[in-house]
């Protein structure tokens, strides 16, 4: 027990979010970042990677879905999936209950965060490596996307935010490299940060997308341990139809794939590219700014 620690995410200047420490189970510095996994009376396991709350036991299946389900269930015919990052595997667990997905590949670049997460994040990641379609490269996101041959219908991007070795992960040339790999319509869904407080992310990543690809845009999904109101997930792909996937066929797909979920639905997916107007301002001002 530890008594009276506290844990301050302080990725905002000006505001720190404050989370009681019940245990520490994991700290360690890896290659490349401070890792920090704890448990809390309200969020259950805490994961920080370089003080920054990544994933949480009770609201990390908010993410998960909305990472996973809205790009599968609007393309309907992925078969090869990419994940960069993801270190907890909890979007892995997600992407596999899609039967129509033959291969997963994740690239994570610190193998310290997947080893710890085996075993203490089972909650929601048990399965995934066990899965044989399930691949987990050990590398920089960046190289491997720069070099690969092969090709992904669907990547999507579970970084850090972009400091350390998650800054690559919001550049041009990561985004141009993705779009190489990418099979025709496939779709790039990014982690893009809370636009209420990280609104330059967002209008930056847009603009690079508008560079890069046909259609630039964003959702959203209301994740109580990403401080500071809705997160923005990229978007991005060469089939702009795929942003506006009927729900009707929404529907019908999820259906057919047969598993459960907890926040994802048909019409929250749709719903989640209605954007509020200022964080449409951002999008707009990133495509305008290309
Ligand atoms: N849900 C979290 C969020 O939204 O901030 C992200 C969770 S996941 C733990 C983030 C992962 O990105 C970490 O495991 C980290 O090691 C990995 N990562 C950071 N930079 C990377 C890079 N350049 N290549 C591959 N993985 C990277």
């Amino acid at each position: 027990m530890s008594d009276g620690l506290i844990f301050n995410e302080t990725l905002y200047p000006g505001v720190q979010v404050s989370y009681s420490c019940e245990d520490i189970l994991f700290q360690d510095r890896t290659e490349h970042q401070d890792l920090v996994l704890f448990t809390n009376p309200v969020f259950g396991k805490v994961l920080m990677l370089d003080g920054i709350t990544q994933v949480t036991t009770a609201d990390e299946f908010i993410y998960h879905e909305m990472m996973s389900h809205v790009p599968l269930f609007a393309h309907g015919s992925a078969r090869k999936v990419l994940i960069v990052g993801g270190g907890d595997c909890g979007l892995a667990e997600e992407v596999l209950k899609h039967p129509a997905v033959e291969t997963l590949t994740q690239v994570e670049i610190d193998a310290s965060v997947v080893e710890f997460s085996k075993a203490h994040f089972s909650d929601f990641n048990a399965g995934v490596v066990d899965d044989p379609r399930f691949e987990l490269v050990i590398a920089d996101g960046m190289a491997f996307v720069a070099e690969t041959d092969r090709a992904f219908d669907v990547v999507i991007v579970d970084s850090t935010d972009p400091h350390g070795p998650g800054a690559i992960l919001f550049s041009e040339e990561f985004y141009r490299a993705v779009h190489r790999c990418l099979t025709p319509g496939g779709i790039l869904v990014t982690q893009n940060g809370v636009p209420f407080l990280q609104r330059d992310e967002l209008v930056t990543s847009v603009a690079r997308f508008t560079r890069i690809f046909k259609d630039a845009a964003a959702y959203i999904a209301a994740i109580p341990t990403y401080f500071g109101g809705h997160m923005a997930l990229g978007w991005a792909t060469d089939n702009a139809d795929l942003r506006e996937t009927p729900v009707a066929v929404l529907r019908d797909r999820f259906s057919a794939a047969g598993f459960q979920t907890r926040y994802y639905t048909p019409d929250v997916h749709a719903a989640a590219f209605a954007l509020p107007r200022f964080i449409l301002d951002a999008v707009e001002d990133g495509r305008a700014n290309a």
